[in-house]
């Protein structure tokens, strides 16, 4: 069994939609994850932010426009009376139902409601053009078996409930599923957070025991450097576990933050491959190793950061001191990202700044504090071990004109993170490509194997 996730721009027209069709129609047996239609969770953001500014002629408005686009699509998408007819009513129920909601009252509750459509939506659309040219299909319902506890994804209930559901449903070559849409624990309809069906995908590939979960997106595979800051990246076509998480989670976009996590637990392999060049090798994420030791393989980066550094009235021999300091943000459930220290002062980065003002205010109670805004951490990943050397000159050479306001190094073997103000970051991202990838560039270059 294979796990096969499509993105939004995968499915964005009803030309890729059949394309999609031809490419899983090809005997395996699998399970599709598949994304609302691009474009439509960031309609369905700004219609509940209508209806929780109370504007509902706004609302209206964006609602004619998903319908004109809609209607364009179903009528490009089936091309016999029965699917079309399917395609139209669900539509039609759909934007009813969007437009059903009250201004008063309306709260996140209603919201996740609300953004869990665009995956029912391409879902069902996508199931009625299987029917339409017979392909053997089923469609499972998400809500089912995607279940969270305590704001995590519960792996234990995910996998009995969906063997149950496979059971009940009976035997099919391919099962199409939602992804991104999920309960919580009370029973009510949550998400996984925006790019989540990545992370549908590698929880079902998980609790199935897949033999590879595969993320078919716009892009060949995980690239050495982010595409939309820096030209001339390239696809790095083996990675381990560990690396993808760290670029995932500092800003590589490709994949979900969180999402490397139940595949790596599980020891079932990532394949991130293009719907738009199929034959193109792609990534494979796995735990073999390359033996390739002190060789950086990509670099990511993360906005949005904020910095604080936490000085203590009394720091030298003042053990105790840093419980102190995480309590606070266990207080405020804020996470920590990256953290140094020297003997009188403690430095770190959050990324939810929601509740900075109260953090300061406690941790003002014992310590001096002074924060940085709009920062960015640069994530370089790669084999970084121990017993290596020269790694960090290599790393840092590139940047030796950018003001670092954070170092981190030697907390996993795969990333050395620097952390600047977002003002540098174009800089510095070109900056590595050019030190830490030179070679690889130029031989892309003579052989003009630009993709
Ligand atoms: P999908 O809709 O299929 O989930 P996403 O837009 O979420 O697709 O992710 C794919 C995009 O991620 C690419 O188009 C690319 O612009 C962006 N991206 C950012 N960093 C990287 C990287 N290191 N490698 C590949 N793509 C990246
Ligand atoms: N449709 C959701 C989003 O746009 C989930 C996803 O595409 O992964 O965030
Ligand atoms: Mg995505």
């Amino acid at each position: 069994m294979r796990v096969l996730k499509f993105g939004g721009t995968s499915v964005g027209r009803p030309e890729r939609m059949h394309e999609v069709a031809q490419l899983i129609n090809d005997g395996i047996d699998k399970v599709v994850v598949m994304s609302a239609v691009s474009g439509t969770t960031n309609n369905l953001v700004k219609i509940s932010e209508a209806y929780k500014a109370g504007d509902k002629t706004l609302v209206e408005k964006l609602l004619k426009a998903m319908d004109e686009k809609y209607q364009i699509f179903v009528g490009e998408l089936y091309s016999t009376m029965h699917g079309l007819g399917k395609g139209k009513q669900l539509m039609e129920e759909k934007l009813a139902y969007l437009a059903s909601f009250e201004v008063d009252g309306f709260g996140d509750k209603e919201e996740k409601i609300i953004l869990a459509q665009g995956e029912l939506i391409s879902t069902h659309l996508f199931s009625y053009y299987a029917e339409e040219i017979g392909m053997d299909l089923k469609l499972l319902h998400a809500l089912d078996f995607m279940k969270t506890r305590g704001g995590e994804p519960d792996l234990t209930f995910i996998k009995s409930a969906t063997s149950k559901t496979l059971e009940t449903t009976g035997k099919a070559k391919i099962y199409l599923t939602q992804g991104y849409i999920c309960r919580n624990e009370q029973g009510e309809i949550d998400n996984l957070q925006r790019g989540g069906s990545d992370y549908t995908a590698t929880l079902l590939g998980a609790a199935l025991n897949a033999d590879e979960i595969q993320i078919w997106t716009d892009i060949d595979g995980m690239h050495n450097n982010d595409p939309r800051v820096v030209d001339n990246t390239f696809p790095v076509h083996h990675i381990s576990f560990d690396e993808a998480a760290e670029l995932a989670y500092f800003g590589a976009k490709i994949l979900h933050p969180t999402c490397v996590l139940p595949a790596k637990k599980e020891g079932v392999p990532i394949r991130l491959l293009n719907t738009m060049q199929p034959e193109a090798e792609g990534t494979l994420i796995s735990n073999e190793l390359t033996h390739t030791v002190n060789r950086v393989k990509a670099v990511a980066a993360k906005d949005g950061i904020t910095a604080i550094r936490i000085q203590s009235s009394r720091m030298l021999n003042a053990y105790g001191f840093l419980k102190k300091v995480f309590e606070v943000f266990e207080k405020y459930k804020t996470s920590v990202d990256m953290i140094t220290t020297s003997e009188v002062a403690v430095s770190l980065t959050i990324d939810d700044a929601q509740n900075l003002d109260a953090i300061i205010a406690d941790l003002e109670k014992f310590a001096t504090v002074d924060v940085d805004k709009e920062m960015t951490i640069v994530c370089v990943a790669g084999e970084f071990h121990h017993d290596g050397s020269g790694i960090a000159v290599k790393v840092l050479e590139p940047l030796r004109n950018i003001p670092l306001r954070m170092i981190s190094s030697g907390g996993s073997e795969s990333n050395i993170s620097v952390l600047i103000n977002s003002i540098y970051k174009k800089e510095a991202l070109s900056l590595l490509n050019q030190g830490l990838f030179a070679d690889e560039i130029l031989s892309r270059k003579q052989n003009e194997t630009w993709v």
